[in-house]
This record gives C-alpha cells, sequence and structure tokens, in this order.
C-alpha cells in the first residue's frame, strides 16, 4: 500500500537524519501502554518542529494539545536554557502521562502544562506578542479559536503551526463534511483576507499518511 512506501521512505530519512532519543522513544511507549491514542506527530515532523524552534531562537512557545508530551519534548528540546513552552491540554489523564514523560526528559524546569478546555485556558494567556511560536494540534473544531487567539500572542514576525489541515486530501473535496474537516475550512476562509498573516499549506507524507502543516506568519 501507499502507506507501507510512505513509511518506509521515513524510516529511511530517519535513519540518516534523526538520533536515537531515550526520552522520545519512552515518551511514545509510556503513551501506548497508558491507552493513549496513537495521535502524535512523526519523529520526522518532530525534527522540524525543533528545528524550527533553533532557527527562530524561540524562547517562548505555545503548545495547543499536549497529549503524551510527545512534540512538547521535540519543541522543549530546542529551546535554550531561558526558554518557556506553554502546553494546553484538556484530559487530565493525557496530562498527567505527558508530566511524567517532560520529567523524564528532563525539561520539567521549562514546561509548563495548564489542563483545562482551551479556547478558556488560551484567552487567559498573555501579555499580547510574547511568545516566537505557537502549534495547534488540538480539537480541529475549535482551529480558527486558537489560531485567533495565537495570532494575539506571538510577536510579530512569530510563527504559528496548525497541523492536520489535509487530511488525506478530505479538506479539499466538498464531498467531506465532518466536524475537523469543517474546523480547517473555517480557518482557510478566516486567513483569506487576513491582511495581519501570511501562510501557506506544506502537505506532509510518511508514517502517519497523508496530511499537512499550515504555516504562517504574524506580519
Ligand atoms: N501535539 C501532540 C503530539 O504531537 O504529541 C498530539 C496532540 S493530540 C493530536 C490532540 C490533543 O488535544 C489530545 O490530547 C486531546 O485531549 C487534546 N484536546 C482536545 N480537545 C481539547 C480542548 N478543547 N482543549 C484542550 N485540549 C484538547
Amino acid at each position: 500500500t501507499k502507506l507501507e512506501d510512505w513509511a518506509q521512505s521515513d524510516e529511511y530519512h530517519n535513519s540518516f537524519l534523526i538520533r536515537k532519543d531515550e526520552a522520545l522513544d519512552s515518551a511514545l511507549q509510556t503513551s501506548s501502554e497508558n491507552g493513549l491514542p496513537d495521535i502524535a506527530v512523526t519523529s520526522a515532523q518532530g525534527k522540524f518542529l525543533k528545528l524550527l524552534v533553533q532557527s527562530l531562537r524561540a524562547r517562548k512557545i505555545l503548545e495547543v494539545g499536549t497529549l503524551g508530551g510527545y512534540s512538547t519534548i521535540w519543541l522543549a528540546q530546542g529551546l535554550s536554557d531561558d526558554g518557556e513552552l506553554i502546553t494546553l491540554e484538556v484530559s487530565e489523564k493525557h496530562a498527567q502521562v505527558a508530566r511524567g514523560n517532560i520529567e523524564n526528559a528532563g525539561l520539567a524546569s521549562k514546561v509548563k502544562l495548564i489542563v483545562g478546555n482551551a479556547p478558556e485556558t488560551i484567552k487567559e494567556l498573555g501579555p499580547a506578542e510574547s511568545f516566537d511560536l505557537a502549534f495547534i494540534d488540538a480539537d480541529k473544531q475549535n482551529n480558527f479559536t486558537y489560531f485567533q487567539e495565537s495570532k494575539r500572542l506571538v510577536k510579530k514576525g512569530g510563527v504559528i503551526i496548525v497541523d492536520n489541515v489535509v487530511r488525506y486530501g478530505r479538506v479539499a473535496d466538498p464531498t467531506y463534511l465532518d466536524d475537523r474537516v469543517e474546523g480547517v475550512r473555517t480557518l482557510l476562509k478566516g486567513i483569506k483576507d487576513d491582511t495581519e498573516v501570511d501562510a501557506t499549506t506544506i502537505g506532509t507524507v510518511g508514517e502517519k499518511g497523508y496530511d499537512g502543516f499550515l504555516y504562517a506568519i504574524k506580519l
């Protein structure tokens, strides 16, 4: 199948480009042992996020959707010693697994996990224009709310990444009507005439299928 080919290609590239990391491997393992869904970013995507943090020399990062902390660890590994990451998660169970994983990665002092419904908790964050990067990967129905709030929170020139905006091409297929797909469409419509941001979609394909990141900057 295509998925097997894509997974094989990821594995091939990763074998050259991604070093073994005990904390990341263990985060995936404990997530699975605790029954969390297998919906974290791939290692290639996690590495991209880490490299982005380093390129931006980001010191303050927002993440929406923690799950077991896998992407959190990738992002926080790119931070400098005085850097900080705030991650938002609604599930107390996911948060508990994530706390263990973040602690095990030696990143607890840099990561603040806020448990609660992110459309509400994100509104309490501030000050405006204090973050360098936002990574949005939670309930897709609220993508536009998260994007608007992230736009408030990131500095001019700051980056907002939204995961899962392609969904095997379903977002572009008008016969597809589920709420997650609609959540992405609402986001795209909202960005279309927004002169405060500029954005593009980067399609991603690999071990977790065919999807994409929206990459936006605040102008
Ligand atoms: N970013 C993670 C990674 O790559 O390792 C994966 C995040 S997973 C795709 C989405 C997470 O968002 C889940 O843990 C889910 O519980 C959380 N979530 C869903 N709805 C939420 C909400 N309203 N507020 C906060 N978190 C929410």
